[in-house]
């Protein structure tokens, strides 16, 4: 193992180990070897073990356990390169020592997942792995395929394909609605599907949603923007919006 420390110390002696060094990428371990002595220089190092998994998403965990640094990731960030590898590092291990992360490695993670290759990447795995979960459209309650169709001859002329509609398995209060464009899914939350809550309450989840799909949303740089400008103009024509909007507060 070649350490980029150990390398400075040495470089007068052994150029050449240099020039090897430096042409040659670095193995994950030694990547979070080398951000964990910049964070910890006093600590001594623990033993560290990088695993890949298949996760269905760019995931990726930190935990320091019987002094040795477990890292999880998806092995989707296995082919990343070094510089978005140590991004990360410095994101995680921030995070392990509570310390703010640093700007600059947020950035270059969050640019190198909205590139365009890499994005369509991590859609397909997640289409290829992702198990999505979702109950039938019919609900106790409110029928989504339903409703759909309604909003969609409303608000759409009836021109929108229907996506898949189902209500989530969990009953959600912080995530009512979510548009799912790798499995092409609207997911509800169960908690929406109760004789208490509203129909116009629904009909306004369901229509923010169904706005996603007719607005996607727009990467720029770093920053990913999802209710653009246009997704909001479109918002303001749902009839009621304002009591829908206060219904949802009071659920
Ligand atoms: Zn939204």
């Amino acid at each position: 193992m070649v350490h980029s420390g150990e390398v400075q110390v040495e470089r007068t002696e052994q150029l050449s180990l240099v020039d090897f060094a430096v042409e040659t990428r670095a193995t994950p371990e030694e990547v979070y070897a080398r951000v964990f002595r910049q964070l910890r220089p006093r600590t001594p190092l623990p033993a560290i073990r990088v695993e890949f998994r298949r996760y269905a998403n760019a995931n990726a965990q930190v935990k320091l356990k019987d002094s040795t640094l477990h890292i999880r990731m998806a092995d989707t960030l296995a082919g990343a390169p070094e510089s978005v590898m140590e991004a990360l590092a410095e994101i995680l291990l921030s995070k392990l020592f509570r310390r703010p992360v640093p700007a600059h490695s947020n950035d270059r993670y969050r640019r190198y997942l909205n590139r365009r290759d890499v994005r369509r990447s991590l859609d397909l795995v997640r289409q290829l792995r992702g198990h999505k979960q979702v109950r039938h459209p019919q609900g106790d309650c409110y029928n989504l395929e339903e409703m759909f169709e309604d909003l969609n001859f409303r608000y759409f002329h009836g021109l929108m394909a229907r996506p898949v509609l189902g209500w989530s398995p969990h009953a959600s209060r912080t995530m009512l609605g979510h548009y799912d464009a790798s499995h092409n899914t609207i997911v509800l939350s169960r908690i929406l599907d109760r004789s208490q809550t509203p129909r116009l309450a629904v009909e306004y989840v369901l229509f923010h949603e169904m706005l996603h799909l007719r607005y996607p949303a727009e990467h720029r740089g770093a920053r990913r923007c999802v209710h653009t400008r246009a997704f909001k103009e479109a918002e303001e024509q749902f009839e009621d919006l304002r009591e829908a909007r206060a219904l949802l507060r009071h659920l």
